[in-house]
């Protein structure tokens, strides 16, 4: 071939895995893998993986399908040697589980996968679903060519991640760790979607760290009597005070490096001065990431469960309630020792989940080839660090030493409420966000 025929073919080539991405995503869509946290109920997940698997193998790559603590938990794993495996191999991992939705609340089926409108319809577009169809069209494209990539990528297709990954990553890392053997660095969600900044200028967050997941189930123990009598000692009462109390509590505004770093970036695109002494209404003046920013400001405690009693004239003895926490980095012991100090003595408190916060800095060879991968596609964007209020499968794959990133890149209308479309209704991915995100991910993965 001529120059000018290994380019056009080149072109050619990268049409074809932008238009799979679109049909990847939506059939992924299609296979209802609703994840509702009781393992009994949970669907889809298998038939996903052997989806996956399906559409690996046929391009010829060899493919682990693993069952992860439970039937049907499927997960599918697959190698691509590099030109240096020494150098540690990079992880692309995703989640094959969505959320649970209801029909009747949304514009199209939330399992048809429509596309229309320009846009991916469904439960899954935004998490994850669109990265995954990215990641299999760019991993099908790169063996279809014969790419080389510089150092290993092992792909990964995970079960449970809404429910913390017991049935998926979490048990993956602790039985089956040498499927990620060599790896030490990470891409998956939530990040690399662009926002809208000043005068067009957009900005792409990458996750580089996540707050703390702490379920905290509460007990209150007090004297059973009847509910027609004088009553000093009534676990109810004691514990919707404490809950009460927790509820309002303010914690302390904690700067943290990621959100110190995210700021800084803010205020060099546009100017724009965060406050120390209002960070909050600073904050507020973002825009549609103002809701996830502001949540990385403190550490919060919401209640979210209350259960006691089983008659109406029955002081039970005992009162429950769960409290979802989310803590930051660097925060577990200051934050147990202020929630002693808020619940008092008589409330027993222990941990449901508790995932740790994670955090890694903004610097590296890494992040240097997601930015140029980035600024390739949209030249003048930027890219900036930012901390996930959130947790992900990063929380599993950080405690085999791996170095985690979010950066499923997509490039967003300045217009859309991008953080409302998770677990959202009518959640839906542009079109055009996915071929420009596996065009971005093609890049980024044969030049990191
Ligand atoms: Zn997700």
């Amino acid at each position: 071939m001529t120059e000018q025929q290994h380019v056009l073919a080149a072109v050619a080539d990268t049409r074809v895995a932008e238009d799979e991405s679109v049909v990847l995503t939506s059939e992924l869509i299609r296979i209802d893998t609703t994840n509702t946290g009781d393992p009994a109920t949970v669907v889809g997940e298998r038939v996903a993986a052997e989806y996956v698997a399906e559409k690996l193998a046929e391009v010829g790559y060899e493919t682990t399908y693993v069952e992860s603590g439970g039937k049907g938990r499927g997960n599918v794993i697959a190698r691509l040697e590099g030109a240096d495996s020494s150098r540690g191999a990079l992880l692309v991992h995703g989640h094959l589980d969505v959320v649970p939705a209801d029909p009747s609340e949304w514009s199209v089926h939330p399992f048809s996968g429509a596309v229309q409108d320009d846009y991916v319809w469904g439960r899954g577009a935004v998490d994850m679903k669109d990265m995954l169809g990215m990641t299999l069209a760019t991993a099908r494209r790169f063996k279809r060519d014969g790419v080389v990539p510089p150092r290993d990528l092992i792909f990964a297709f995970l079960a449970d991640e809404e429910a913390g990954g017991d049935y998926g990553a979490q048990w993956l890392v602790e039985n089956r760790p040498e499927l990620f053997e060599g790896a030490t660095e990470a891409i998956s969600e939530v990040g690399g979607f662009s926002i809208t900044v000043k005068d067009g200028v957009r900005a792409y967050m990458i996750e580089t760290a996540e707050k703390g997941i702490a379920w905290m189930k509460l007990r209150v123990r007090g004297r059973a009597g009847h509910g027609s009598m004088v009553h000093e000692d009534n676990a109810v009462t004691k514990l919707t005070q404490a809950v009460a109390r927790l509820g309002t509590h303010k914690f302390p505004l904690v700067m943290t490096d990621s959100v110190r770093e995210f700021l800084a970036a803010i205020t060099e695109i546009t100017g724009m001065e965060f406050d120390e002494e209002d960070l909050d209404g600073s904050v507020a003046k973002l825009g549609a990431v103002a809701r996830m920013v502001g949540a990385t400001l403190r550490d919060t405690a919401n209640p979210t469960m209350l259960s006691a009693g089983y008659k109406a004239n029955v002081i039970p003895s005992v009162a429950e309630a769960v409290v979802d926490c989310r803590v930051l980095p660097g925060r577990q012991a200051a934050f147990e020792k202020e929630l002693d100090e808020i619940l008092g003595p008589d409330v027993e408190r222990e941990w449901v989940t508790n995932l740790p916060s994670v955090e890694t800095t903004f610097d590296g060879a890494l992040v240097d080839a997601m930015t140029a991968a980035v600024i390739a596609e949209d030249p003048g964007a930027k890219t900036l660090p930012y901390m996930l209020s959130g947790g992900t499968d990063a929380k599993a794959f950080h405690t085999l030493g791996i170095r985690c990133f979010g950066f499923a890149p997509l490039r967003l209308p300045a217009d859309l409420d991008f953080t409302a479309l998770f677990h959202g209704v009518d959640e839906r991915v542009p079109v055009d966000a996915l071929k420009f995100g596996t065009r971005v991910l093609d890049r980024f993965l044969r030049s990191s």
